[in-house]
Order: structure tokens, then sequence, then C-alpha cells
């Protein structure tokens, strides 16, 4: 692994909107993220119905 530590490395992620009756509901994104300094670390919202995204899986290159 290489130390990267000291500067925040992005992560990709697919991002899948869960809320029922969302027009976006199922549809996974592939978006790049980077780690927030507080819990949650990753946050995604989406851009339909404003939720947060609670499906938010690391895709592994
Ligand atoms: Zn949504």
């Amino acid at each position: 692994m290489p130390d990267n530590e000291e500067e925040p490395t992005s992560v990709t992620m697919a991002a899948t909107c869960r809320t029922e009756g969302c027009p976006e509901a199922g549809v996974t994104y592939v978006v790049r993220m980077y780690p927030n300094a507080t819990e949650p670390i990753y946050r995604a919202q989406c851009g339909q119905c404003d939720q947060p995204i609670t499906d938010l899986v690391t895709v592994t290159a």
C-alpha cells in the first residue's frame, strides 16, 4: 500500500439511490469521492430526491 496518509485520496464509489419513488432509485452512478474529516466519511446526495445515498460501494480498480 502506498503511504498517502498526508493527502486525502479520492475513492471511486458506486452510489445507488434507494429512496422509494425516486426516479433515480436503483440507478447506480460511479463517482469519485473524497473522505470527510468527520463521520460519515463518504457522503453522497441524490440529485433527484435530495436524500442522502445510503448505498455506497467502494469500487476497486
Ligand atoms: Zn433519489
